[in-house]
Parts: structure tokens; C-alpha cells; sequence
């Protein structure tokens, strides 16, 4: 039998028509290959012996081996038996409280037994073992001391016999017969190259490992397995894409060379540069242009897309711009339309509450080809609006847009695809940027312009709400413009509603003089604009708000932004909030009020804002933190559904497994060399296979 039809074999077979259901409904085992891939989560390690007198209150379950004595059995109260347990180092005590006539009869004084138990230290400090697992030495020296595996179980799979126990026996049944499979799922030579554990040795040393070096040889050679055929899957189809959308090539760089001389606002740096660089060998190579732009906050992406619009308007081709909400949209219309002005070039806002009548005379300038530039919200995909040619696509500050949504992008024009920049302000992480963008070009902007003061962020407790305030009195005397950002729970909206109006009602109270703004979800879009007017106009001192103000707003003159209950924010969110102040030369602040009850991580992420700025560096500890779902926003989406790497802690492989996909999907992207042959065959049955990989992407 080979590998494709053992991986694919039905679990029933194995286990029969009863336990299978229950496998399917609980932990969606279908197959031999659900089960095998159904990995340890631990593994209790029954290779090492542990003394007495070592054990420490944080110890887990571990190994012992000394003497039983003193067993007693008390019928007072609970019914139990107690028996003294000691090594060459120490003594604790043994219990048990049911089926415990078994264990008078089997132990004996004097003879030596081996146990395995989680110890408890007691306040006085002597130590309990409740139900330990006792085994004869004597017995114990036939088998093979090993790494025990642990696998996930629900209750009502360990009512059948499905315990941890129960699918540890399965999986010995399984890798039995997997032994008499043929084939391998990678090229030897990357076996050999990168000394990678063999398809057999790795199961088996998966589930049942000898020793702590075999576990860790077969997860490399799982993880790897697993992330290589993800990447040569993204590159395929981003090599499929590129081949099949022949871009359109612009290369007159007329206007872009007047802005660039004559009314660039000031210098670039080389990051920017180096980003504006690479978005024109796109657009004029004749290949279609799928890149993603990121760059901390402030650290000027905007006029980078600006610069690359320009060479596409040059020849006469029209340019849309996608902000996620209408005061971002605005904010951007408001900034391209004093650089378009140099130009004498056209411009327009089209967002859902653009009146009926400019939006017909936008809609019509945009078909006719009369209108070069159109700002907007999502309102720009809608099936009304269309172009007399669109060339180029940006997208800001939304990295969550899909391949879906780029696809959607495309029917905007049906002559050739045009050009797209997603822009974004979350760092992410490379794992995650090789895995949810493994099919975009990517640039990046690591530094910030040059003569920014960093922000100086604070985390202070409740009680120094008073100090807190004094320094944004001060700054207010100084004319500076202050955020006060509430949190927004979508579970409890009523509640978070009340708190920002009591907020806002303490705010108002301790700055009387002050003229206050107040800005939330809410709101209309035309009275968000309002207050976000007012703000930008220094007609308001303090901007009280939720976290609508999070993305891309611009005012420079706000140096001071103060988060309510930060705890209550993730590390990306709150860099993303920082953002907001130190858009100017002048000195800003961002304070984190928390609650006194703070946990572990609530701490550690307060702890990073202070230490840092660097928005690469937060993202990378967001991801220890938080893990890849909920940072991407995707815990669903199936590219998630990795069996066994981590994309946290996997960076190294990934990076590895992605270099050779590429070296692949390069040299023979259809897999046939002969040495290929067998990734040829593991990635079709991948693909065809109804299993997780088929949704990645
Ligand atoms: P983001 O990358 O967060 O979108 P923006 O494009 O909004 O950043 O730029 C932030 C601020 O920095 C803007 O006020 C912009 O005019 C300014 N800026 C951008 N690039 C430079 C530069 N090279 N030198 C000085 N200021 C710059
Ligand atoms: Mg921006």
C-alpha cells in the first residue's frame, strides 16, 4: 500500500463503525491521516527519574522510584489508604480514595517500585502524591523507559475508551501497518541536505519517541513538511497569477518627476525610496503589481503612494484610493488633493454619504475618464462605480484584505488587471507576512523620518489619575491637543457606551475651560466628520473617543494621547493608538491607565510600550502573546489550521521551507524532474484531499 491510499484509508476501518462516529464528532478524525496528524499535545517524561529531595512546587507529574511503606487504610470520614513513599533523599506520602483493595494486595515492603504522580507540597511542607501509577521495578526493566505521549481527548471520547490511553493504542495500531507503506513524502535529497528524519521514523517518533532528541528530529521534520507545502502552494498560485495577469506597463515619469523636484514637502528617507523604487520596477515590467507596503506608523507611506500614483496618471489612467473608514478616506482626500493641486490634477471623494447628485457627476467624470484620482471607502467597489481605465489600486491600511477582495479589484477593469499597493500600519510579523501574504511582493519601511522626537509612553495605575491630568493640563496651556481613547467591546457596546460617557462627563469636569469633542461608533459618518473637523481645527482641545480614532488619522498638533483601561487593549492596538501623537516636532506623550488587577500579560504588555517604539519589535511580541489568530483576525480561516508548527516559534523553519519552495517553484514549477516526482504526487493528493489545506489561501 503507499502512502496516498493509507493517509486516505477510513478511520472505520480501524476502529469501527461506533468509535469512528465518535472520533469524526469530536475531534474530526476522518481518516488514518486525521488520526496520525492527531499529535501529542505533551509528553510525560517517563525517560528521566527524578529524587525527593528535587522536587519543587512547580514540578509536574514525575517519575520516582523507592520504597512503599506504612500502608494504612482509614475508615473515618472518606474512606482512603495512605502509604509512605521515601527515596535516598526524602519521604512523601501516598493516597488513594477509590479502588484501592487492588493496591493493598499488590504492594509488598521491601521491594522496589517505581511511581508516577504530580506532587503537592503542602503548606507545612511535606509532600502528597494523589493516585499515583505504581509499577514494579523489577517488571518495569523489560520495557523501554520513554516519552509517554498525551493526546486531547473530550469526555465523552474518554467514556469510550478514547481516553488518552485509548487513541495512544490506535496510533501504535496505525504506525504498525504504516510500516509496511511505501513512499515518502520529500525528495531525499532535501532529507539528506537538511538532515531531516525519514516520513516512518518521524510518525513513529512523534507519537511514541525514545528520547527528547528523536521528538524534536521528527516535529522539525513535520513542521517543515508542513509549512514547505503551504509555501510551494502560495508561490504556485502567486506564480500561476503573475503568469496568467499580464500587467499593463507605465513608465512615464512626467509628473511624478515635477512632484518629485518641485513640491515633494521634504526629503524622503531611504526607506521610502527604496519602497518607491520597487513599486516601479512593478508597474513597468509588464507584470501585474500585488505588493503590500508596510511601515510603522508615521513612517510616511502616504506620499510613497502618492509618488506611485503619479506614474500611473502620467499616462492618462485613473487611480483609486481605498481607505477602511469615511474619516480616514476624507483625511486622505484632504491630503492628495493640496499635493493633486500642484499638479492641476483632478480629484474626488466618493464615500457611502457622498449626496446623490456628486456622486452621479463623480460616477460620470470616472467613466468618461475625466477624473484621474477618486479617494474612498469600500463604496468604491460597488457595482456603480466604474472606470474609463483603472490602472492601479491602493489600499490603506487594510492588510486584512483577502485574495477574495483583491479578485473583486480586478473586474474593474476588463481590459488588463490593474496594479494594486495594500498599505499597512501593523507590522507583521515575517512568519505571518511569508503565511497570509506568501503570494504578495512585500516592501517595507523600517525607519521613521528623520527629527521625530520618540513618544514617551507611561503606564500608571488608577491612582495617579491626578498627575496624569496635570500633564495634559500642561500641554493644553501649551496649545497642544490631547486623545483620550476609550475601549470598545462589541460584547458589551451598552456598557462601553456608558463608560465613555462617563468619561466624558469626569473629562469635561476636570478641564472646564476646555472645548471637548467626543467621537464613537455610534455616530453617523457625517457627524464623526464633524467632530474629527473640529479637532483637526484646534476647535477642540480634547477629543474623547473610542477606538475609531485608531487608524491613520493625522493631526499633528495632538501630543498627548491617554488610554483608558489599556489592559484592555492588544499590544498591536495600542502601538496603533500611539501612532495618533507624535505627528509633529513637539514632544509627545502616550499614557496607559490600567486597573490595579492586572494580569501577566496585561503587565508584559505595558511593559513593551514603555520599552519600545518600534512597531516590528511589538508586532513580533504580539505574536508570542497573542498566537497568529488572534492578531491576523483569522482564527477561522483554515490557513491557521497548522497541525504542528507555530508560527510564532517556527520562524527559522519557515524561512528554511520557504526558501526551497521558491528555489522550486522556480526551477520546476511543475514538479517534474524525477527527484520531484514525489512532491508532484504529495502536493496533487494535498490539494485534492477534503482536508484543511484545501481551504488554505
Ligand atoms: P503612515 O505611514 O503612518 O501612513 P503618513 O504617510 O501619514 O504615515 O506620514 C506621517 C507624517 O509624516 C505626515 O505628516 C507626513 O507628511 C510626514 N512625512 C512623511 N514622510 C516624511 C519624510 N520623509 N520627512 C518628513 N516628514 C515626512
Ligand atoms: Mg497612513
Amino acid at each position: 500500500m503507499d502512502i496516498d491510499d493509507f493517509f486516505s484509508r477510513d478511520i472505520t476501518l480501524l476502529v469501527g463503525i461506533d468509535k469512528a462516529r465518535l472520533l469524526k464528532d469530536e475531534l474530526n478524525i476522518y481518516t488514518y491521516e486525521d488520526l496520525l496528524k492527531h499529535y501529542p499535545f505533551r509528553y510525560e517524561d517517563r525517560s528521566r527519574l527524578f529524587t525527593i529531595a528535587s522536587l519543587t512546587p512547580a514540578t509536574s507529574s514525575v517519575q520516582l522510584q523507592g520504597y512503599v511503606t506504612n500502608l494504612q487504610k482509614i475508615d473515618k470520614g472518606k474512606k482512603k489508604l495512605v502509604a509512605q513513599f521515601e527515596d535516598q533523599t526524602g519521604e512523601l506520602q501516598l493516597i488513594w480514595f477509590h479502588n484501592f483493595s487492588w493496591i493493598i494486595k499488590k504492594i509488598k515492603p521491601n521491594v522496589l517500585y517505581r511511581i508516577w504522580g504530580k506532587p503537592v507540597f503542602l503548606p507545612q511542607g511535606s509532600i502528597q502524591m494523589m493516585h499515583p501509577e505504581v509499577c514494579l521495578v523489577e517488571r518495569l526493566q523489560k520495557k523501554k523507559d520513554k516519552l509517554l505521549p498525551l493526546y486531547h481527548a473530550t469526555e465523552k471520547l474518554k467514556r469510550h475508551q478514547l481516553d488518552t490511553k485509548g487513541i495512544a493504542f490506535l496510533q501504535s495500531k496505525l504506525l504498525s501497518q504504516l510500516r509496511t507503506t511505501i513512499g515518502e513524502t520529500l525528495p531525499n535529497y532535501l532529507l539528506t541536505r537538511y538532515q531531516l528524519s525519514s516520513f516512518k521514523e518521524a510518525f513513529q517518533n512523534i507519537h511514541f519517541p525514545d528520547n527528547e532528541s528523536l521528538l524534536r528530529q521528527a516535529q522539525r521534520r513535520l513542521k517543515f513538511e508542513e509549512l514547505f507545502y503551504i509555501q510551494l502552494k502560495l508561490l504556485k498560485q502567486k506564480r500561476i497569477y503573475s503568469t496568467k495577469q499580464n500587467g499593463k506597463i507605465f513608465n512615464d515619469l512626467s509628473l511624478f518627476n515635477i512632484f518629485y523636484h518641485y513640491h515633494l514637502p521634504f526629503h524622503l528617507t531611504d526607506g521610502q525610496k527604496q519602497a518607491i523604487r520597487e513599486i516601479y520596477c512593478d508597474i513597468a515590467s509588464g507584470k501585474q503589481m500585488n505588493r503590500l507596503l508596510q511601515g510603522d506608523v508615521g513612517s510616511g507611506k502616504t506620499i510613497v503612494a502618492f509618488l506611485a500614483m503619479l506614474m500611473v496618471v502620467s499616462s492618462k489612467v485613473q487611480v483609486a484610493v481605498m481607505a477602511p473608514t469615511e474619516i480616514l478616506a476624507h483625511q486622505h482626500f484632504e491630503r492628495f488633493r493640496v499635493f493633486a493641486q500642484h499638479l492641476n490634477l483632478n480629484i474626488a471623494l466618493l464615500t457611502g454619504s457622498t449626496k446623490k447628485k456628486e456622486r452621479e457627476h463623480i460616477l460620470y467624470r470616472l467613466k468618461v475618464g475625466l477624473l484621474p484620482i477618486v479617494v474612498g471607502t469600500h463604496a468604491l467597489l460597488s457595482d456603480a462605480v466604474s472606470f474609463n481605465e483603472l490602472g492601479f489600486f491602493v489600499i490603506d491600511e487594510q492588510h486584512r484584505f483577502g485574495v477574495a477582495q483583491r479578485a473583486g479589484l480586478l473586474t474593474k477593469n476588463q481590459v488588463y488587471a490593474p496594479h494594486i499597493l495594500i498599505m499597512t500600519a501593523t507590522p507583521i510579523p515575517r512568519t505571518l507576512a511569508m503565511t497570509f501574504y506568501g503570494d504578495l511582493d512585500l516592501s517595507t519601511i523600517y525607519e521613521l523620518p528623520s527629527g521625530r522626537k520618540p513618544i514617551k509612553t507611561q503606564h500608571y495605575y488608577e491612582n495617579f489619575r491626578l498627575k496624569v491630568f496635570q500633564l495634559i493640563k500642561e500641554q493644553l496651556l501649551l496649545g497642544r491637543q490631547i486623545y483620550i481613547v476609550y475601549p470598545l467591546v462589541e460584547a458589551s457596546a451598552v456598557l462601553d457606551y456608558h463608560n465613555l460617557m462617563d468619561g466624558y462627563t469626569s473629562v469635561s469636569t476636570a478641564f472646564p475651560n476646555t472645548p471637548i469633542g467626543i467621537i464613537h461608533g455610534k455616530m453617523d459618518a457625517p457627524a464623526k466628520e464633524i467632530e474629527m473637523k473640529r479637532f483637526e481645527k484646534n476647535e477642540t482641545g480634547i477629543l474623547v473617543a473610542t477606538t475609531v480614532i485608531e487608524v491613520g488619522i493625522n493631526v499633528p498638533n495632538a501630543t498627548v494621547i491617554l488610554i483608558e483601561s489599556a489592559e484592555r487593549f492588544g499590544l498591536s492596538q495600542l502601538h496603533q493608538l500611539r501612532g495618533r501623537v507624535g505627528r509633529g516636532s513637539a514632544q509627545s506623550y502616550c499614557i496607559l491607565m490600567t486597573d490595579y488587577r492586572l494580569n501577566k500579560i496585561g503587565k508584559k504588555r505595558m511593559e513593551v510600550m514603555v520599552k519600545t517604539n518600534n512597531g516590528f519589535e511589538i508586532a513580533e511580541l504580539d505574536l508570542k502573546l497573542r498566537g497568529p489568530g488572534d492578531l491576523m483576525g483569522v482564527q477561522q480561516s483554515g490557513i491557521l489550521n497548522l497541525k504542528i508548527a507555530d508560527l510564532s516559534k517556527d520562524a527559522a523553519i519557515l524561512e528554511v521551507a520557504r526558501g526551497i519552495a521558491k528555489d522550486i517553484i522556480q526551477q520546476d514549477p511543475n514538479f517534474q524532474q524525477p527527484d520531484h516526482l514525489v512532491i508532484h504526487k504529495e502536493y496533487t493528493r494535498l490539494l485534492v484531499s477534503a482536508g484543511d489545506w484545501n481551504r488554505v489561501g
